[in-house]
């Protein structure tokens, strides 16, 4: 049956997740006209732009930009927020799916993955994620200790995470200060003890995964140096034609900076051919060492690049080391999760029941959480509109189900205080505000509660 477009109601579409892959989608269902789609964005936390706010570094404002795009999206009246509603939680997945006509998860990667080595649980090894998350005053960090308590500092991983958690621990505490870092964070930072960032590869230079430009803006900051082995270049300079324009820049950029005496009272040490294998601990099981594995690089039969491990082993002191190497999805109740790849199972964005199973009616995913982590904020666009083409054509294709359209009823029976897009310009005041009267760009609010409060009072200081 062909399903009426025009002066029939809006399909009702749930979108899960208020982050880039779930603004994208919102602005690409509202721009659709046939079928004219209605959008309600859910949250688990009370504001939106998930990674934009909590997940982008301070220090990376022009990144932020995006939520001016954000906002037009939400002025369209064909648009609701939902904030502090968590699916799984205050709503299961099975009550979404009976109240829209179209469900669409957005909720991206929230989980780090583990390196799975000994000593990884021992205090001051941390997640990247969890660090990410504290600087940017995500309530879920906000207590985290964070210890920065020896001149150096071990980050395993080399990609563009690993990048801005080293910026921020190398930059001077005073220009994050004006920023919209959170102020437990700038308070541990200027207390810190770490002078020396260790990136820990375990391929070569030309592999890394960070953007030239994140690089280039580390070897920019005052009183930081960077130093990259000479003979880490040399063994990966043959593979220069195989390499992308990306690589290429990266590799040739670490060539001038292997030429360079590092003298800076702070530097970024970049160490490659090594694998991590045991975060050694002391008495009191703090992490005292790192312990890696030397690999060879090597030719293998087929003329492909190999990594031999050499055995040989040396070792890191240090005690705060990062892991970086990369996030999962969670998975949501009721929704197949392919846990081998940590995203939920999907086909072109529409959800199925397993890796070859049947398509999930009236159910998709978008961003991150279908296509695995990778890619700048940017990149959801394209993905956002690769969903969306996919639901405007089911959408077009299937009878108007008895979706009914709203679970207020349901959150207000279990007095979820939901919040809406106009409490968060409430917020983006307050915390615009708090921030002017101290010099930065905004000041966040970093726990549900006083976010909370502060919409009652309008204001984050007590009457
Ligand atoms: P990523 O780019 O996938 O980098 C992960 C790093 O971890 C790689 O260097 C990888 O090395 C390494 N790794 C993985 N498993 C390892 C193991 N067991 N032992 C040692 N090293 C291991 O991930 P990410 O840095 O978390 O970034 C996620 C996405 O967000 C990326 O697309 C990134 O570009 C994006 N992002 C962008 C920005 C920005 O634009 N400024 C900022 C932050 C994040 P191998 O290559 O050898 O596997």
């Amino acid at each position: 049956m062909q399903r009426p477009t025009t002066a029939s109601p809006p399909v009702r579409v749930a979108v899960v997740g208020a982050g880039p892959a779930g603004f994208f989608t919102a602005e690409a269902l509202l721009r659709s006209t046939s079928p004219v789609f209605a959008v309600d964005v859910f949250d688990r936390l009370p504001t939106p732009f998930g990674l934009v706010r909590s997940g982008v570094a301070p220090d990376h404002q022009k990144i932020k930009a995006v939520t001016k795009t954000f906002e037009r999206t939400a002025e369209n009246h064909r648009f609701r927020f939902l904030g502090n509603v968590q699916i799984g939680r205050d709503l299961s997945a099975g009550e979404l799916g009976a109240a829209y006509d179209q469900v669409v998860y957005a909720v991206g990667s929230s989980r780090d993955r583990r390196l799975g080595i000994p000593g990884e649980e021992l205090a001051g090894s941390y997640s990247a994620t969890a660090f990410v998350g504290w600087y940017n005053a995500h309530p879920d960090f906000r207590d985290f200790p964070f210890h920065l308590v020896s001149e150096r500092a071990v980050i395993v991983g080399v990609g563009n995470v690993a990048m801005d958690v080293a910026r921020i621990l190398l930059k001077s505490p005073d220009e994050l200060g004006k920023t919209d870092i959170a102020r437990h964070a700038v308070e541990t930072l200027r207390a810190s003890r770490v002078r020396e960032v260790v990136l820990l590869a375990r391929r070569g230079p030309a592999h890394a995964a960070f953007d030239p430009r994140e690089l280039e803006d580390i070897a920019a900051l005052p009183e930081v140096g960077v130093s990259v082995d000479a003979q880490a270049v040399l063994a990966d300079a043959p593979l220069s034609a195989e390499l992308d324009a990306r690589q290429r820049r990266n590799l040739e950029l670490m060539r001038e900076l292997s030429r360079a005496e590092c003298t800076a009272p702070r530097r970024l040490r970049l160490e490659f051919f090594a694998s991590p294998v045991e975060l050694v601990g002391d008495e009191t099981r703090r992490v005292c060492a790192l312990r890696a594995e030397r690999n060879a690089p090597g030719v293998g039969p087929d003329g492909r690049r190999v990594l031999t491990s050499t055995g040989q082993t040396f070792e890191l002191a240090t005690s705060v080391v990062f892991r970086s190497i990369g996030y999962r999805g969670e998975p949501i109740a009721g929704v197949p999760f392919d846990e081998k790849n940590g995203v939920i199972f999907n086909l072109d964005g529409r959800v199925t029941e397993g890796a070859t199973g049947p398509v999930v009616p009236g159910t998709y995913a978008v961003g991150w959480i279908r296509r695995g982590p990778l890619g700048v904020v940017g990149t959801n666009k394209a993905d956002a509109q690769l969903v969306v083409s996919k639901m405007v054509e089911d959408a077009a294709r299937e009878p108007p189900r008895q979706a009914q359209g709203s679970v207020d009823g349901l959150l207000a029976e279990r007095n979820v205080r939901v919040t809406s897009y106009d409490d968060w310009r409430v917020l983006d005041a307050v915390e615009v505000d708090e921030g002017r009267s101290s010099g930065k760009i905004r000041e966040k609010v970093a726990s549900v509660e006083q976010m909370m409060n502060a919409l009652l009072r309008g204001s984050l200081r007590p009457e």
